[in-house]
């Protein structure tokens, strides 16, 4: 089997640009997106073109620096049409590897918020963000509490009530958290 480099440039698999991953690794925070923005391909990593705003201004409105947090993408780089079932297993593969690569790099990580329904989805099992603000735990992830919310697009176009009252409970967890454990 080949070896797959995760840090490399392209897609080991189709050979499309990858958009990297952001903020600092070394955070107890792990944001997760589903698609990284057009913004987001100058700067080659994901959260860090100004699509990023709306949850940029609110996470700091509640004291967390979005930056020093780990920025991931569940979807390692646009999405290639899939109207093929060749187009179609094709996108697994670069799905699979990506979803890989993204649980290495949760690994040790005390705090995941999944934004998007897709990626709640995927890992915590609700369609359409229903638990959004409610702190689960994930079968995928080591870490103590993970939360689902709205798509950052959705904000954009939409009110923010239900975003902001789930970072509201978001980092009201966190820092209760930090401070007394994980006693819930
Ligand atoms: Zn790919």
């Amino acid at each position: 089997m080949a070896v797959v480099r995760l840090d490399s440039k392209e897609c080991p698999e189709c050979g499309m640009p990858l958009v990297g991953y952001g903020g600092s690794r070394k955070s107890d925070i792990m944001i997760i997106v589903g698609q990284a923005d057009e913004s987001d391909f100058e700067s080659g990593k994901v959260l860090h073109g100004s699509w990023n705003k709306p949850l940029y201004q609110e996470l700091s409105k509640r004291k967390i620096d979005m930056y020093s947090c780990s920025l991931v993408n569940y979807y390692p780089h646009e999405k290639p049409s899939t109207r093929t079932k060749v187009a179609r297993e094709q996108w697994e593969r670069c799905l699979k590897l990506s979803t890989d690569k993204l649980l290495k790099e949760a690994d040790g990580k005390r705090f995941i918020l999944c934004v998007g329904s897709e990626v709640t989805k995927f890992f915590l099992g609700y369609g359409d963000v229903t638990c959004s603000g409610i702190p689960l735990t994930s079968k995928f992830f080591s870490a103590e509490m993970v939360m689902g919310i709205q798509s950052i697009q959705y904000v954009s176009t939409n009110s923010c009530g239900e975003f902001c009252l789930a970072l509201d409970r978001f980092s009201e967890e966190v820092f209760k958290r930090r401070k007394y454990g994980n006693n819930k």
